[in-house]
């Protein structure tokens, strides 16, 4: 059954999209098409921008609230998002292929997790702070909501991401126009509904689905204060680009291309689930993956064999069966661009140990093997660019520094791991990797720490209280002692 949508959700309300132009939506497991929404254009995104620069400017609205009437609000929407978590599922299930026992626990269950941490935490946060100045004055230093947020998110996890810039924003006393991407835009409708339950003040969340086009419109938007990106490090460029342009603040959630330590004395058999989740979870379509495999020449042959059973025996399959670990790739261009870099390895002389090729029995669906390349160059392509697919890349090393030099010899920045049996060993290997965010013996991304990364990566820092600062103007208000 295909589900059709006729209007978009912008001031409070369901309306009728200013042009014909629709966004079909093709499931990734089946290819048939499964629904349908209006494409916002400019029009439609200019009232957005209106309406959220209405609700934000009100000297008596949600940004003039106190932080706990706007986290009851937001604890609103997590309870509406409590109540359609399984069709959040299995809509962005559907769309990109997220296997959906993965998407049951992350789309499902994850923003509402986000939004109820930066509730609780704008309850409690200091907003206006009194100060003795050093010069006989005193000083209030006052954290003010930055404004109008422009929060544009990609398909690869699209309702935890858009949570990401959500929480931290309507907590400060934003408001926002959220830009889907093209290829998750039902669980965005369905998102929009819940929206709508909770009780928001017109304007405040406004959502937009529409391509790369809208997402420059929005951008460059004279009524946008700041800019929230997650997406690809070429659109993170252009993006940055406008923002330098307009002085406009912006956060920027990359690409990456991770490492994976396994130290000498690693016991990779102890923790198989913690190695699944930072390696292959999400069909390889995740940005913080360690897609590069270090491998001590001391086991080389040991691990390359482990890492070959373990993306071997992953169950590929329709992303809605409950046993599927590995469902199809978001897209026909997204397995073309995966399959390229297959062949690009073979070109460039690393030795295939398993997958490659699509796997048998899926005649339909966008699938590709789980894959295993073993002897690779780190400077080869499969090695610096990022694939975003399940393809995994075993480099060897002989000495722990030549661990470090190679994991920090990477454009990217993002995250990684460090596996070994011991951990004080393991956290200082760790501490010596320049990316955002690593783990040791295990990856996680907790709505309490920072998560963002360096370089190629990106600028600035989502999550944690340090991303609730992203969505706030400093004023310091200067009065006699
Ligand atoms: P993408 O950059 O093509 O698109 C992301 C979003 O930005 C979409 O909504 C798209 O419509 C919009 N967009 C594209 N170009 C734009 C432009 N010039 N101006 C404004 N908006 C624009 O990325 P994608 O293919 O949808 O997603 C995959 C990429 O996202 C990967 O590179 C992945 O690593 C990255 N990603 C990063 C993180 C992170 O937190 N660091 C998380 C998930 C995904």
């Amino acid at each position: 059954m295909e589900l059709v949508y006729e209007s978009l959700y912008i001031g409070g309300k369901w309306v009728a999209p200013s042009s014909a132009r629709t966004i079909e939506v093709v499931s990734a497991s089946t290819e048939q098409v499964i629904g349908r929404v209006p494409e916002a254009a400019e029009a439609d995104i200019d009232a957005a921008v209106a309406a959220a620069r209405t609700a934000f400017d009100d000297p008596v609205g949600w940004s003039s609230w106190e932080p706990a009437e706007r986290a009851a609000v937001m604890e609103r929407l997590a309870v509406a998002l409590d109540a359609r978590a399984g069709e959040t599922a299995r809509r962005v299930s559907s769309q990109n292929g997220l296997p959906i026992s993965i998407a049951n626990a992350v789309e499902g269950g994850f923003p509402q997790l986000i939004l109820r941490y930066y509730a609780g935490l704008i309850r409690t946060a200091v907003l206006d702070e009194a100060r003795d100045g050093l010069l006989g004055g005193k000083v209030r230093v006052r954290r003010t909501p930055v404004g109008v947020v422009g929060a544009i998110v990609p398909w690869n996890l699209p309702m935890t991401l858009a949570a990401f810039k959500l929480g931290p924003a309507l907590a400060a006393g934003c408001t926002l126009v959220l830009k889907p991407s093209p290829g998750t835009v039902l669980d965005a409708q369905l998102f929009a509904e819940a929206v709508d339950e909770a009780g928001f003040p017109p304007g405040v969340i406004n959502i937009v689905q529409s391509g790369r086009e809208g997402g420059a419109h929005l951008v460059s938007h004279p009524g946008v204060d700041k800019v929230a990106f997650t997406g690809s490090t070429a659109a993170g460029r252009q993006i940055a680009e406008t923002c330098g342009r307009l002085l406009r603040p912006v956060t920027l959630e990359l690409g990456g291309k991770s490492a994976a330590i396994v130290l000498d004395d690693a016991d990779l058999s102890a923790n198989p689930q913690d190695l699944f989740l930072s390696t292959m979870v999400n069909n390889g379509q995740t940005c913080h993956l360690t897609t590069r495999i270090l491998a001590p020449a001391s086991r080389y042959d040991e691990i390359v064999e482990t890492f070959t059973g373990f993306a071997a025996g992953l169950a590929v399959g329709d992303a809605l069966d409950p046993a599927t670990q590995i469902g199809p790739l978001a897209s026909a261009a997204q397995r073309e661009r995966v399959e390229g870099y297959i062949a690009k390895g073979l070109a460039e002389g690393a030795r295939l140990t398993t997958g490659g090729g699509r796997p048998a029995g899926q005649p339909r669906g966008w699938f590709v093997e789980p894959t295993v390349f073993a002897d690779v160059d780190n400077h080869s392509t499969i090695a610096r660019e990022e694939i975003f697919g399940p393809v995994l890349s075993i480099i060897k090393y002989e000495t722990d520094e030549e661990a470090i030099t190679l994991a920090n010899d990477s454009p990217y920045g993002l995250g990684g791991t460090v596996w070994t049996t011991d951990p004080a060993r393991g956290q200082a290997v760790a501490s010596r990797i320049r990316t955002g965010t690593i783990g040791v013996n295990t990856y996680t991304v907790d709505p309490a720490a920072p998560f963002g990364g360096v370089k190629d990566s990106g600028l600035g820092r989502e999550l944690g209280p340090e991303g609730l600062t992203a969505y706030q103007a400093l004023q310091s208000m200067h009065l006699q002692a």
